[in-house]
Protein backbone atom coordinates (compact mmCIF):
# COMPACT_ATOMS: atom_id res chain seq x y z
CA UNK A 1 0.00 0.00 0.00
CA UNK A 2 1.72 3.15 -1.01
CA UNK A 3 1.78 5.91 1.90
CA UNK A 4 -1.69 7.79 2.33
CA UNK A 5 -1.98 11.22 2.30
CA UNK A 6 -4.31 13.87 4.44
CA UNK A 7 -4.40 17.52 4.43
CA UNK A 8 -4.84 19.59 7.66
CA UNK A 9 -8.03 22.24 8.36
CA UNK A 10 -7.74 24.76 11.20
CA UNK A 11 -10.42 26.92 12.31
CA UNK A 12 -9.32 29.58 14.79
CA UNK A 13 -12.22 31.12 16.26
CA UNK A 14 -12.33 33.35 19.18
CA UNK A 15 -12.95 31.04 22.13
CA UNK A 16 -12.04 27.62 20.58
CA UNK A 17 -9.46 26.18 17.68
CA UNK A 18 -10.79 23.04 15.92
CA UNK A 19 -7.85 20.97 14.06
CA UNK A 20 -9.01 18.31 11.37
CA UNK A 21 -7.03 15.84 9.57
CA UNK A 22 -8.84 14.77 6.11
CA UNK A 23 -8.66 12.44 3.38
CA UNK A 24 -8.18 14.00 0.01
CA UNK A 25 -11.80 13.74 -0.29
CA UNK A 26 -12.74 15.67 2.41
CA UNK A 27 -13.18 12.44 5.12
CA UNK A 28 -12.33 13.14 8.61
CA UNK A 29 -9.48 10.97 9.97
CA UNK A 30 -8.80 12.68 13.60
CA UNK A 31 -9.84 16.05 15.09
CA UNK A 32 -8.45 18.06 18.26
CA UNK A 33 -10.28 20.81 19.65
CA UNK A 34 -8.01 23.29 21.92
CA UNK A 35 -8.91 26.81 23.51
CA UNK A 36 -7.97 29.96 21.48
CA UNK A 37 -5.03 31.67 23.90
CA UNK A 38 -6.60 34.94 22.11
CA UNK A 39 -5.23 37.39 24.90
CA UNK A 40 -1.61 35.90 24.59
CA UNK A 41 -1.00 36.71 20.87
CA UNK A 42 -0.72 35.47 17.87
CA UNK A 43 2.54 33.32 18.74
CA UNK A 44 0.37 31.73 21.28
CA UNK A 45 -2.41 30.86 19.04
CA UNK A 46 -0.52 29.51 16.03
CA UNK A 47 1.04 27.38 18.78
CA UNK A 48 -1.82 26.29 19.92
CA UNK A 49 -3.16 25.02 16.84
CA UNK A 50 0.21 23.82 15.71
CA UNK A 51 0.69 21.57 18.81
CA UNK A 52 -2.75 20.62 18.09
CA UNK A 53 -2.23 19.64 14.72
CA UNK A 54 1.56 17.92 15.42
CA UNK A 55 -0.07 15.71 17.95
CA UNK A 56 -3.17 14.43 14.80
CA UNK A 57 -0.22 13.99 12.84
CA UNK A 58 2.03 11.68 15.26
CA UNK A 59 -0.75 8.87 14.79
CA UNK A 60 -0.01 8.21 11.19
CA UNK A 61 -2.48 8.98 8.86
CA UNK A 62 0.03 9.59 5.92
CA UNK A 63 2.22 12.53 4.64
CA UNK A 64 0.75 15.81 5.15
CA UNK A 65 0.31 17.62 1.80
CA UNK A 66 -0.87 21.22 3.02
CA UNK A 67 -2.84 23.03 5.66
CA UNK A 68 -5.75 25.20 5.47
CA UNK A 69 -6.99 28.19 7.65
CA UNK A 70 -10.01 29.52 8.51
CA UNK A 71 -9.78 33.09 10.41
CA UNK A 72 -12.23 35.48 11.82
CA UNK A 73 -11.71 39.08 10.73
CA UNK A 74 -10.11 40.53 7.35
CA UNK A 75 -7.62 38.17 5.86
CA UNK A 76 -4.72 38.78 3.15
CA UNK A 77 -5.15 35.47 1.11
CA UNK A 78 -2.28 36.42 -1.05
CA UNK A 79 0.41 37.05 1.31
CA UNK A 80 -1.63 34.96 4.18
CA UNK A 81 -1.13 37.38 7.11
CA UNK A 82 -4.22 38.66 9.45
CA UNK A 83 -5.13 42.02 8.25
CA UNK A 84 -7.89 43.41 10.95
CA UNK A 85 -8.87 41.73 13.72
CA UNK A 86 -11.74 42.07 16.41
CA UNK A 87 -10.17 43.55 19.91
CA UNK A 88 -10.14 40.19 21.71
CA UNK A 89 -7.50 38.98 19.66
CA UNK A 90 -4.17 40.51 20.85
CA UNK A 91 -1.02 40.79 18.30
CA UNK A 92 -3.16 39.09 15.90
CA UNK A 93 -3.56 41.57 13.16
CA UNK A 94 -0.37 41.38 10.49
CA UNK A 95 0.61 38.13 11.89
CA UNK A 96 1.96 35.74 9.13
CA UNK A 97 -0.51 32.42 9.39
CA UNK A 98 0.84 30.79 6.29
CA UNK A 99 4.70 31.58 6.82
CA UNK A 100 4.44 30.45 10.58
CA UNK A 101 3.21 27.11 9.25
CA UNK A 102 5.14 26.84 6.51
CA UNK A 103 8.38 27.44 8.08
CA UNK A 104 6.70 24.83 11.23
CA UNK A 105 5.95 21.98 9.24
CA UNK A 106 7.64 22.31 5.53
CA UNK A 107 4.20 22.36 3.88
CA UNK A 108 2.32 24.80 1.83
CA UNK A 109 -0.19 26.42 3.82
CA UNK A 110 -3.34 28.92 2.81
CA UNK A 111 -5.37 31.62 4.87
CA UNK A 112 -8.98 32.73 3.93
CA UNK A 113 -11.47 34.14 6.18
CA UNK A 114 -14.41 31.74 8.22
CA UNK A 115 -17.03 32.63 6.26
CA UNK A 116 -15.12 32.28 3.09
CA UNK A 117 -14.47 29.08 4.33
CA UNK A 118 -17.28 28.11 5.67
CA UNK A 119 -19.13 28.37 2.47
CA UNK A 120 -16.12 26.68 0.78
CA UNK A 121 -16.69 23.47 2.85
CA UNK A 122 -20.28 23.58 2.33
CA UNK A 123 -19.87 23.58 -1.41
CA UNK A 124 -17.06 20.92 -1.24
CA UNK A 125 -18.50 18.11 1.07
CA UNK A 126 -21.84 19.73 2.69
CA UNK A 127 -25.24 21.28 1.80
CA UNK A 128 -24.14 22.83 -1.39
CA UNK A 129 -21.83 19.90 -2.63
CA UNK A 130 -21.76 20.81 -6.83
CA UNK A 131 -23.56 24.04 -6.53
CA UNK A 132 -22.06 26.88 -8.84
CA UNK A 133 -23.97 30.40 -7.86
CA UNK A 134 -24.68 30.36 -4.19
CA UNK A 135 -24.66 33.02 -1.20
CA UNK A 136 -23.52 31.81 2.00
CA UNK A 137 -25.07 33.50 5.34
CA UNK A 138 -23.33 32.36 8.78
CA UNK A 139 -25.20 33.62 11.39
CA UNK A 140 -23.04 33.45 14.65
CA UNK A 141 -22.23 36.44 17.19
CA UNK A 142 -22.23 38.46 14.24
CA UNK A 143 -23.78 37.79 10.66
CA UNK A 144 -21.22 36.99 7.90
CA UNK A 145 -21.65 36.34 4.33
CA UNK A 146 -19.61 34.83 1.08
CA UNK A 147 -20.35 34.13 -2.77
CA UNK A 148 -19.51 31.27 -4.68
CA UNK A 149 -19.90 32.30 -8.18
CA UNK A 150 -19.68 30.57 -11.21
CA UNK A 151 -17.46 27.60 -9.21
CA UNK A 152 -15.22 29.58 -7.22
CA UNK A 153 -15.69 31.85 -4.33
CA UNK A 154 -15.42 35.51 -5.48
CA UNK A 155 -13.40 37.18 -3.38
CA UNK A 156 -13.63 41.13 -4.48
CA UNK A 157 -11.19 43.90 -5.04
CA UNK A 158 -10.98 44.38 -1.54
CA UNK A 159 -11.79 40.53 -0.35
CA UNK A 160 -15.15 41.53 1.20
CA UNK A 161 -17.44 40.55 -1.48
CA UNK A 162 -20.72 38.86 0.14
CA UNK A 163 -21.06 40.59 3.45
CA UNK A 164 -24.34 41.20 3.44
CA UNK A 165 -24.59 41.01 7.05
CA UNK A 166 -23.42 45.07 6.77
CA UNK A 167 -25.79 46.27 4.05
CA UNK A 168 -27.85 48.71 4.63
CA UNK A 169 -31.64 48.29 4.07
CA UNK A 170 -33.14 46.47 7.26
CA UNK A 171 -34.16 48.80 9.47
CA UNK A 172 -32.64 51.41 11.32
CA UNK A 173 -31.10 49.76 14.02
CA UNK A 174 -27.79 50.36 15.32
CA UNK A 175 -25.01 48.10 14.09
CA UNK A 176 -21.96 46.51 15.92
CA UNK A 177 -19.91 48.12 13.07
CA UNK A 178 -20.90 51.99 13.07
CA UNK A 179 -23.68 51.33 10.27
CA UNK A 180 -27.35 51.41 10.97
CA UNK A 181 -29.73 49.17 9.93
CA UNK A 182 -28.11 46.00 8.76
CA UNK A 183 -29.16 41.92 8.93
CA UNK A 184 -26.63 41.82 11.29
CA UNK A 185 -28.78 43.91 14.12
CA UNK A 186 -31.81 41.25 12.99
CA UNK A 187 -30.42 38.06 13.02
CA UNK A 188 -26.81 37.43 14.61
CA UNK A 189 -27.37 35.37 18.33
CA UNK A 190 -26.49 38.93 20.17
CA UNK A 191 -29.01 41.12 17.87
CA UNK A 192 -31.27 38.20 19.04
CA UNK A 193 -31.13 38.23 22.24
CA UNK A 194 -31.15 42.24 22.31
CA UNK A 195 -34.29 42.65 19.98
CA UNK A 196 -35.99 39.88 23.05
CA UNK A 197 -34.62 42.14 25.76
CA UNK A 198 -36.34 45.35 23.98
CA UNK A 199 -39.44 44.01 23.98
CA UNK A 200 -39.72 42.15 27.10
CA UNK A 201 -37.11 43.46 29.75
CA UNK A 202 -35.80 39.70 29.93
CA UNK A 203 -32.09 38.91 29.46
CA UNK A 204 -32.13 35.86 27.36
CA UNK A 205 -29.36 33.94 24.88
CA UNK A 206 -30.13 33.71 21.64
CA UNK A 207 -31.06 29.45 21.91
CA UNK A 208 -33.43 30.71 25.09
CA UNK A 209 -35.22 33.11 23.21
CA UNK A 210 -35.46 29.89 20.00
CA UNK A 211 -36.82 27.64 23.30
CA UNK A 212 -39.16 30.27 24.12
CA UNK A 213 -40.34 30.77 20.48
CA UNK A 214 -41.14 26.79 20.73
CA UNK A 215 -43.14 27.32 23.89
CA UNK A 216 -45.64 29.79 21.70
CA UNK A 217 -43.64 33.75 23.37
CA UNK A 218 -44.95 35.89 21.17
CA UNK A 219 -41.80 38.15 21.71
CA UNK A 220 -39.80 35.47 21.01
CA UNK A 221 -41.52 34.21 17.63
CA UNK A 222 -41.91 37.57 16.86
CA UNK A 223 -38.10 38.41 17.12
CA UNK A 224 -37.09 34.67 14.91
CA UNK A 225 -39.44 35.94 12.34
CA UNK A 226 -37.77 39.52 12.10
CA UNK A 227 -34.40 37.77 11.68
CA UNK A 228 -35.80 35.09 9.07
CA UNK A 229 -37.20 38.09 7.15
CA UNK A 230 -33.93 39.72 6.65
CA UNK A 231 -32.39 36.35 5.74
CA UNK A 232 -34.66 36.18 3.06
CA UNK A 233 -34.23 39.60 1.91
CA UNK A 234 -30.71 39.31 2.10
CA UNK A 235 -30.97 36.05 -0.36
CA UNK A 236 -33.39 38.46 -2.43
CA UNK A 237 -31.66 41.20 -2.90
CA UNK A 238 -28.10 39.27 -3.76
CA UNK A 239 -29.97 36.80 -6.13
CA UNK A 240 -31.27 39.85 -7.80
CA UNK A 241 -27.85 41.15 -8.17
CA UNK A 242 -25.69 38.27 -8.61
CA UNK A 243 -28.09 35.20 -10.00
CA UNK A 244 -27.06 33.20 -7.42
CA UNK A 245 -29.77 30.11 -7.90
CA UNK A 246 -29.22 29.40 -3.99
CA UNK A 247 -28.55 30.19 -0.12
CA UNK A 248 -26.98 28.19 2.72
CA UNK A 249 -27.68 29.30 6.17
CA UNK A 250 -25.23 28.20 9.00
CA UNK A 251 -23.93 29.47 11.86
CA UNK A 252 -24.90 29.01 15.77
CA UNK A 253 -28.05 31.10 15.14
CA UNK A 254 -29.37 28.90 12.15
CA UNK A 255 -29.69 25.29 14.90
CA UNK A 256 -33.38 27.12 15.20
CA UNK A 257 -33.88 26.13 11.65
CA UNK A 258 -37.69 25.02 12.63
CA UNK A 259 -38.42 28.54 13.73
CA UNK A 260 -35.96 30.40 10.58
CA UNK A 261 -36.94 28.43 7.93
CA UNK A 262 -41.20 28.31 7.25
CA UNK A 263 -40.87 32.01 7.47
CA UNK A 264 -37.69 32.28 5.38
CA UNK A 265 -39.33 29.62 2.57
CA UNK A 266 -42.36 31.52 2.17
CA UNK A 267 -41.09 35.07 1.28
CA UNK A 268 -38.43 33.59 -1.17
CA UNK A 269 -41.64 32.15 -3.03
CA UNK A 270 -43.66 35.28 -2.59
CA UNK A 271 -40.50 36.90 -4.35
CA UNK A 272 -38.90 35.22 -6.92
CA UNK A 273 -36.00 37.12 -8.82
CA UNK A 274 -37.17 38.49 -12.22
CA UNK A 275 -35.61 34.86 -13.67
CA UNK A 276 -39.34 33.72 -12.34
CA UNK A 277 -37.18 31.08 -10.04
CA UNK A 278 -36.80 31.07 -6.36
CA UNK A 279 -34.40 30.82 -4.37
CA UNK A 280 -33.05 27.38 -3.25
CA UNK A 281 -32.87 27.77 0.44
CA UNK A 282 -30.21 25.14 2.03
CA UNK A 283 -29.57 24.52 5.84
CA UNK A 284 -25.76 24.17 6.50
CA UNK A 285 -24.87 20.27 6.80
CA UNK A 286 -21.33 20.45 8.09
CA UNK A 287 -21.86 22.68 11.79
CA UNK A 288 -19.09 23.61 13.60
CA UNK A 289 -16.98 21.66 10.85
CA UNK A 290 -17.69 23.46 8.26
CA UNK A 291 -14.71 26.09 8.38
CA UNK A 292 -11.98 23.73 8.90
CA UNK A 293 -12.97 21.42 6.13
CA UNK A 294 -13.42 24.54 3.80
CA UNK A 295 -9.97 25.78 4.51
CA UNK A 296 -8.53 22.00 4.17
CA UNK A 297 -10.68 22.14 0.74
CA UNK A 298 -9.09 25.50 -0.17
CA UNK A 299 -5.55 23.99 0.52
CA UNK A 300 -6.19 20.75 -1.91
CA UNK A 301 -7.80 23.56 -4.42
CA UNK A 302 -4.66 25.63 -4.60
CA UNK A 303 -2.11 22.97 -4.17
CA UNK A 304 -3.92 21.39 -7.25
CA UNK A 305 -3.47 24.49 -8.57
CA UNK A 306 -0.07 25.09 -8.48
CA UNK A 307 0.64 21.75 -9.60
CA UNK A 308 -1.04 22.23 -12.73
CA UNK A 309 0.58 25.76 -13.25
CA UNK A 310 3.75 23.88 -12.78
CA UNK A 311 2.88 21.68 -15.25
CA UNK A 312 1.91 23.90 -17.80
CA UNK A 313 5.33 25.91 -17.12
CA UNK A 314 7.49 23.13 -17.78
ZN1 LIG B 1 -23.08 46.40 10.38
Amino acid sequence: MSAAEVYAGIDIGGTTTQVLLCTPDLSVLDRAEVPTPAAAGGHAMMGAALDALRLLLTRGYGRLLGVGVGAAGVVDTGTGRIVVASDSFHDWSGYPVTATIGAALDVPAYLDNDVNAFLRGEVACGAGAGEPDLLGIALGTGVGGALWLDGALYEGPNGAAGEIGHVPGFGELPCTCGGRGHLETLASGRSIATRYAERTGRDATARDVADAAGRGDPDAIAVYDAAAAGIARAALVTAGVLDVTTVVVGGGVSRAWSLLEPAIRRALTAEPPVSGRPVRLLHARLGSDAVALGAASLARTELAADRTGMASAS
